[in-house]
């Protein structure tokens, strides 16, 4: 018989149908899913054997879903910073110099990061995803991946990178509980059409969804203006490539029309609080739910954003919304609470198992440290997880029943590390790229 953990005493946010806050209950894992939940001396009596785990201070919530990142990118974290049009400038010219291993080691920091601040479970795309896959399972991390496919622009293009993506999806269906693989085309602008509609009919044969980037750019709606005559959402969808399992990152260069084609089309908008707002332009995210559209949230990736967990990712996106609106009861903090839990979920086909506490669903958990300081008093404990916490107020994360965070020291690999590595691999990383290009030269001083 399978061990039970009992996590006893805690404050439950438990993101049910009924939106149920438990206070001093307890929740049981068994294997990989959550077995019950109810009073600490029920759960006692029903699992006298049971490994206990003390939650009291602490307030457990499904494990978040960071519905759009590129973990590997760890090693540029930063350097398109307040770059205008850094994704073309800076971003695709480093990448040039990396080497596999980097994109591995890369993957380890951004993957470690990321579940140190709160992330169980990370929608992804990047180029060479089979290294990253293997990292992700080795820091216990769930993922649903995809090997990023580009036919132009980008420092890896061409016919080879369409057929990994392709088959990197065949080998992975299926074959381990923590992977679920996707089709990743890049953007409008840098996938050709013939392409898109490929990947739109691979992705209804082998039954899995589609991750990529729109309206990212003025250059990209430019481009897809100067080409088709149209916006990039309306693009996409005279194509027939929007539905409900496509999930598209950032929607920011899109107009009033666009806004209501990608609402009634069903396809996810992902909203990147922290990289738009340090980009200059953010998503109308409020407006697209308002609209009835299934809008979550990401951290995209490091090297615009400079950071990977999504706790505090909670708060910007909350703070941009009232901004950008002028109403401060946009975006709520249960949405955003929302947003990265069951909405995620259901969002990536998993619903019925992932992004609530519920007894039979997976046990992906993270148990916020809320007696500090700065959480203290609290009145409305929705609004404080959202406004108070930060990354570092994780204690744990369990993904799939596995405990990978414990008093917020990650147990998977070595985060001192880890750092260290970054620091090195980074800097040498940089050199090489200059060395290539010369017009990188302000990267390295
Ligand atoms: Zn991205």
């Amino acid at each position: 018989m399978e061990n039970t953990l009992l996590i006893e005493n805690a404050t439950l946010v438990t993101m049910n149908a009924k939106r149920e806050v438990l206070t001093g209950a307890s929740l049981a894992v068994t294997g990989e899913r959550i077995a019950a939940i109810g009073t600490p001396t029920d759960l006692r009596a029903q699992f006298p054997n049971a490994e206990s785990l003390d939650g009291r201070g602490k307030v457990v919530l499904p494990g978040l879903i960071n519905a759009h990142t590129h973990i590997a990118m760890s090693l540029q974290k930063g350097i398109t910073l307040a770059v205008p049009e850094g994704i073309y400038r800076v971003m695709w010219p480093v990448e040039r110099a990396l080497t596999p291993e980097d994109i591995v080691v890369g993957a380890l920091i951004g993957g470690a990061e990321a579940l140190l601040g709160g992330t169980t479970c990370i929608v992804d795309h990047y180029f060479q995803m089979e290294g990253i896959t293997q990292a992700v399972i080795t820091l216990g991390l769930r993922g649903v991946l995809g090997h990023t496919i580009m036919s132009r622009l980008g420092p890896f293009t061409g016919e080879q990178e369409l057929e990994e993506g392709i088959d990197f999806v065949r080998r992975w269906k299926g074959r381990h509980p923590l992977i679920t693989p996707w089709l990743a085309p890049h953007a409008t602008d840098t996938v050709n059409r013939e392409w898109l509609l490929r990947l739109r009919d691979s992705a209804s044969a082998e039954g899995v969804g589609l991750h990529l980037h729109i309206a990212q750019s003025h250059r990209e709606l430019n481009t897809i203006q100067q080409h088709f005559g149209t916006g990039c959402v309306t693009y996409l969808h005279d194509i027939g490539f929007l539905g409900p399992d496509v999930l598209a990152a950032h929607c920011i260069y899109i107009d009033d029309a666009e806004l209501e084609l990608l609402a009634t089309s069903g396809a996810h908008p992902i909203y990147c609080p922290m990289g738009h707002a340090l980009h200059g332009k953010v998503q109308r995210a409020w407006e697209l739910l308002q609209r009835g559209a299934g809008v979550l949230i990401g951290t995209d990736c490091v090297t615009s954003n400079n950071e990977m967990a999504l706790v505090s990712e909670l708060r910007v996106a909350g703070v941009s919304q009232k901004q950008l609106t002028g109403d401060p009861q946009a975006l709520p903090a249960a949405k955003i609470l929302e947003m990265v839990t069951v909405d995620a979920a259901a969002a990536i086909g998993m619903g019925d198992q992932l992004g609530a506490l519920i007894p039979g669903y997976l046990a992906d958990l993270i148990m916020l440290e809320m007696s500090k300081l700065h959480a203290a008093p609290t009145y409305s404990l929705l609004d404080n997880i959202v406004y108070t916490c930060n990354g570092r107020d994780v204690d744990t994360v369990m993904v799939n029943g596995r405990i990978v965070v414990q008093n917020r020291r990650l147990l998977t690999a070595d985060e001192a590390e880890l750092a260290a590595e970054a620091q090195e691999r980074g800097h040498a990383l940089i050199r090489r790229a200059v060395e290539k290009e010369s017009d990188l030269a302000w990267l390295w001083k």
